[in-house]
């Protein structure tokens, strides 16, 4: 399940996405590099971005393998000429842009635990990458949206559908991406559509303190219907989904991709 090519090989059809272009955020590594790689798989040319330029070089050499033409450009998305740049450069080299997946998110150990202990900066850094990253990139790329019929996929979290405790800046940030799908995708209608995907568990750089602490681990796990961490690329499916004309009826929605975490 590791390797995205592998799952996508044994899809009996995927969606044809070879006329769309598709910037990801955060695409250089875990859940953004499985995206990437699922929506060249489909056919799509790719613009993987962050900050780290070495990291979105390789996706984006690995998803050329696909066969679609791709280029990655560093950005950083609280940076608004960076996102401004980002759009513009992508529509210099492609021509248009089809869909934006804002996946770009973090949640450092300083935005952790005891809400009286929470610092302006930590909230402000959380809120700054996970929800107004969104706003920036949306604001400057929804007019091409609009003339291509575009969509916008947020990668929200299972913690953007219930609360979890000592994790308000994440969790908030989350709930915020979830509203922002909803009222984008009345405002952008009809030509954008705007849905978000929210992954529960999945084994990424970002959960690396939950899988290596036994406890935590396996509490995650008990309360998993599917017992397992998700695999990056399981997140890719609802997103080539959801980009695809497959979901031609579907916007301000959000999908749960948490093997079943937020039943109980
Ligand atoms: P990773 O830490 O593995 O990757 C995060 C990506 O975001 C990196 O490519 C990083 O690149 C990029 N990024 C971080 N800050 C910025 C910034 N300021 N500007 C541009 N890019 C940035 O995380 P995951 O793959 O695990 O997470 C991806 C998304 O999925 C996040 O939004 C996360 O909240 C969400 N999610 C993850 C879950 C999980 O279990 N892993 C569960 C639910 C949701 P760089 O540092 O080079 O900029």
């Amino acid at each position: 399940m590791n390797e995205p090519s592998k799952l996508f090989e044994s899809a009996a059809v995927l969606p044809d996405l070879s006329d769309r272009v598709a910037i990801v955020t955060g695409g250089g590594r875990g859940i953004g590099r499985a995206i990437t790689l699922g929506l060249a798989a489909a056919g799509a040319t790719v613009v993987p971005s962050a900050r780290t330029a070495s990291e979105i070089e390789t996706v984006a050499a690995e998803a050329a393998g696909f066969g679609a033409p791709t280029k990655a450009v560093t950005a950083d998305v609280t940076n608004s000429d960076d996102v401004d740049s980002l759009v513009t450069e992508t529509i210099d080299t492609f021509g248009q842009v089809d869909v934006i997946v804002n996946n770009a998110g973090f949640n450092p150990a300083s935005a952790l635990g005891d809400p009286t202990d929470l610092s302006d900066d930590a909230i402000t850094a959380v809120l700054d990458v996970n929800l107004r990253g969104a706003f920036r990139l949306v604001r400057a790329g929804g007019d091409a949206l609009s003339e291509t019929n575009g969509c916008v996929i947020n990668i929200a979290s299972v913690a953007g559908l219930v609360g979890l405790p000592r994790q308000h800046p994440y969790v908030a940030s989350k709930h915020g991406l979830v509203g922002l799908t909803k009222s984008m995708a009345i405002d952008w209608a009809p030509a954008v559509r705007v849905n978000a995907v929210a992954p529960g568990y999945v084994a990424t750089e970002l959960t690396e303190p939950l899988q290596e602490n036994e406890r935590l681990r396996q509490s995650i796990l008990d309360r998993t219907p599917l017992n397992r961490f998700a695999e990056p690329i399981e997140i890719a499916g609802p997103v080539v989904f959801l980009a695809s004309d497959a979901a031609s009826f579907i916007t301000g929605e959000t999908i749960a991709a948490d093997g079943g975490w937020t039943c109980r």
